[in-house]
């Protein structure tokens, strides 16, 4: 049998090291917890969870929870129970939440007073097939309807000294731990299977890069649903650090806890960076590291970053490698205008072309990663078959690498315009808007076009100052003359529309379906100009 790394669950090594280290701290109530109260109430609800086990191989269990300590609760729980997490987005509809059941038939679905309704609706839309019955709905308040079940207590940590009620179960590295859904940005979200080992080196890898300090304190304020909220809670069990969790983000409420918490690292989505920073906020003494990921840091967003004194890391990562790919440090992101930095420890990045041959550095192709981090595929075979080829996991983002193995990231391959035979990169239309002095941002897509197959159109954000009505500085046809120096035709966007901000997903990407269909409604052709 060759050596492998049976393990417990990652909060039975920690509590066994530093029970007296604070875990978390609930910005909501001000409750703190120490790493022996979470793994006091970790154990009773894993002892509640291990009736859902039986009768299947890998038994799962939905969380549809809202970012708090009670999902870390119910997540080590799972590990602890040996059931495969499946966390479903909050803000999702029902019909949506069915449909993501029904693909990963969870034995139960874990919930809480304010979505206990809504785990009985998704159970009752849930449409069981007859190998799978219908799950079981589980809170960890106390319920308020005759169908739920309470797990047991759950939320009580009781007597300090109490002898654990459940043993551990052993992990192997291959053991899938959670079954995290994509953000949907290019289609219907994909379910990818993440291992105990893709988790722990991602945690793992993410340290070297970072540093640990022993009074770190990282801020969770990303929806524990998605890699960007839960790596974090990982991460800081691993290093025995605590994570200050708040429930959803708001920029002054965000500003505030960065502030009082005296919070030394964050992940944010650039937009909320933005926010933040509109809303006035400078950086503390304390705060080490901001990872800017999920969508691109604009060179203008990291020069606020600068003004402000906020150390801001720019940061590629996807849900398929358990959340970091590369990050760059600051220094590394002022020097090298655009860069996400180097791949992380134990991580390879091959830039590939379009027959999937390795392309030398500085020249753009599809970006291939591979390495521990790398999911063993998602839940359907269909998606893996298409997704792996020879050189590892192919992200379908574009980009290219330095001769150093510095990568910039420049749009997705399924974001390429082909416009009468002729590829158009919309990062390139963008770069041009962009330097539009009134421009704050812009998307560019295709939409179809009877003669052409797909004709480039723009959705432009006018800067604050000039705000959508302004003073027809923004006006399409004036944006289309900025534009004609320095593209070539076929390059031009034919239809521009003006908004006041560009729909995104909640993960910050922008919603190209969604700008297409603002395009459509009020976009102005100016294909007939001159
Ligand atoms: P789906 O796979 O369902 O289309 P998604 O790819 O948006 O959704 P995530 O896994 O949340 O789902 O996002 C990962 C993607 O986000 C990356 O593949 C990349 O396209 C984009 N991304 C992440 N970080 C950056 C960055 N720093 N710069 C540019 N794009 C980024
Ligand atoms: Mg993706």
């Amino acid at each position: 049998h060759p050596v492998d790394w049976p393990t417990r669950d990652l909060l039975s090594h920690r509590v066994a090291v530093t029970p007296q280290r604070t875990a978390l701290l609930d910005e909501e109530t001000g409750a703190t917890w120490t790493y022996r109260e979470l793994d006091r109430r970790v154990d009773r609800v894993a002892a509640s969870l291990e009736e859902f086990e039986t009768g299947r191989d890998q038994p799962r269990l939905g969380v549809l929870m809202d970012t708090r300590p009670t999902f870390v609760t119910v997540f080590f729980a799972a590990m602890r129970a040996g059931l495969t997490v499946v966390p479903l987005n909050v803000r999702e509809t029902v019909a949506e939440l069915a449909g993501k059941a029904e693909r990963t038939a969870p034995n139960a679905v874990v919930c809480e007073r304010d979505t206990e309704s809504m785990a009985l609706e998704v159970v009752d839309a849930f449409e069981s097939d007859a190998a799978t019955e219908s799950p079981a709905v589980l809170t960890v308040d106390e319920p308020a309807n005759g169908r739920t079940r309470r797990l047991r207590a759950s939320v009580d940590a009781g007597e300090p000294d109490a002898t654990p009620l459940v043993e551990p179960v052993s992990l192997e590295r291959d053991d899938p731990l959670v079954i995290m859904f994509t953000s949907g940005t290019s289609g219907e979200p994909k379910a990818v299977r993440l291992t105990v080992g893709n988790l722990v080196a991602s945690a793992t890898a993410s340290a070297f890069r970072l540093g640990v300090d022993p009074d770190d304190r990282w801020l969770c304020c990303l929806p524990m649903y998605h890699m960007g909220g839960l790596a974090p809670v990982l991460r800081s069990t691993l290093y025995g650090t605590p994570v200050v969790v708040q429930r959803s983000f708001d920029r002054h409420e965000t500003a505030r806890v960065l502030d009082e918490y005296e919070i030394t690292g964050v992940s944010l989505v650039p937009t909320m960076c933005k926010r933040l920073l509109d809303a006035g906020w400078v950086s503390t003494e304390s705060l080490r590291f901001v990872l800017l990921g999920g969508a691109p840091a604009s060179s203008e967003l990291l020069e606020r970053c600068r003004t402000a004194s906020v150390p801001a890391y720019p940061t590629y990562g996807m849900t398929e490698t358990a959340s970091q790919i590369a990050t760059a440090t600051p220094a590394e992101a002022a020097s090298h205008e655009g860069t996400v930095g180097q791949p992380l420890v134990f991580t390879d990045v091959t830039v590939v072309d379009d027959a999937g041959e390795p392309v030398p550095a500085g020249e753009t192709g599809e970006l291939v990663v591979s390495g521990p981090t790398v999911t063993p595929g998602y839940l359907e075979d269909e998606h893996t078959d298409t997704a792996f080829g020879e050189h590892g996991l192919y992200t379908g983002d574009v980009g290219y690498q330095d001769e150093d193995g510095r990568l910039w990231v420049l749009n997705r391959r399924s974001d390429r315009i082909v416009t009468g035979g002729e590829n158009v990169d919309p990062g390139e239309v963008i770069a041009v808007l962009r330097a539009h002095h009134h421009v704050e941002d812009a998307a560019v897509v295709g939409l179809a076009d009877d003669e052409w197959g797909e004709r480039v159109a723009a959705l432009v954000v006018p800067d604050a100052e000039l705000g959508s009505d302004g003073d027809g500085a923004l006006e399409p046809h004036s944006l289309l003359a900025h534009c004609t120096p320095h593209l070539a035709g076929f390059k031009r966007p034919k239809t521009i529309g003006v908004a006041d901000s560009l729909p995104r997903t909640a993960s910050g990407t922008v919603d190209r379906d969604a700008v297409r269909d603002r395009l459509l409604e009020d976009g102005v052709d100016v294909s007939g100009a001159a």
